[in-house]
């Protein structure tokens, strides 16, 4: 086996025992391989041990790796922070955006969907923490900006992302995502059609999937250590 299939079946294998303790299916849970910092070769190993959801926060890094992969059959879901120069190429590459968390980044994104694309599926990123700036739309804002996302006819809003600020303490962790989930029940119960709760990373996934995630971003667990600057 591969580094990358033993890595995989070790997951795999978080994955369930979390879904037996907190009674998930999982087949309910979808892994995106965030694949940021590591080379189109990592990409190609997770494919051919099965993967098809590639997760990259950087536009440029992403498209020179999509340029690399062009005969693999791969959903690209952008993760990073989009800055409003960047929402083109976004429209036009990936089939995913997770990190919308003001409307100018959606209005944008709408009008510069191509017309022959399927709808963008976007995700709205949600900040956690009481200290905005680290991304995300703050809880009081969310439900305005779901209700113009929502009326987007280029886009086709899925449901909400966090990343929390890291804790070890599962109940921390747990509790950040089960803030993310009340916030989406509120706005399914306001008539949404959200089915997507994106949240948990490596070092959290359990805690997510305990909350109800339904997409989980693993890059360390996955590919290992991500190249150059050390820890991030
Ligand atoms: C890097 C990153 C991940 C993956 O983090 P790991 O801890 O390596 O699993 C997930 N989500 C986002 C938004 C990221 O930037």
């Amino acid at each position: 086996m591969t580094h990358f299939s033993l890595r995989l079946a070790d997951l795999r294998s978080r994955i369930s025992t979390a879904c037996q303790e907190f009674g998930r299916n999982p087949e309910e849970i979808t892994l995106l391989a965030v694949s940021k910092r590591h080379p189109a070769e990592a990409i190609r190993e997770a494919v051919a041990a099965g993967q098809h959801y590639v997760g990259e926060n950087f536009v440029q890094e992403a498209i020179d790796k999509m340029d690399q992969t062009r005969d693999l059959d791969l959903i690209w879901h952008f993760i990073g922070h989009l800055q409003s120069n960047k929402t083109r190429l976004v429209a036009e590459r990936f089939q995913w955006v997770q990190s919308v968390d003001r409307a100018r980044i959606a209005r944008r994104l709408d009008a510069q969907r191509p017309f022959h694309a399927p709808p963008l599926d976007v995700c709205i990123q949600v900040c956690l923490e009481s200290e905005p700036g680290k991304g995300g739309v703050m809880p009081a804002g969310l439900a305005d900006l779901a209700t113009e996302i929502a009326g987007l006819d280029r886009l086709r809003l899925r449901g909400l992302m966090a990343i929390p600020p890291p804790s070890d303490d599962f109940e921390i962790q747990r509790g950040y995502f089960r803030h993310l989930r009340e916030m989406r029940d509120e706005l399914v119960a306001g008539g949404l059609q959200l089915d997507t709760l994106s949240m948990g990373m490596s070092a959290d996934l359990e805690a997510a999937v305990a909350e109800g995630a339904t997409l989980l971003r693993i890059g360390t667990a996955l590919f290992g250590p991500r190249p150059g600057t050390g820890a991030e």
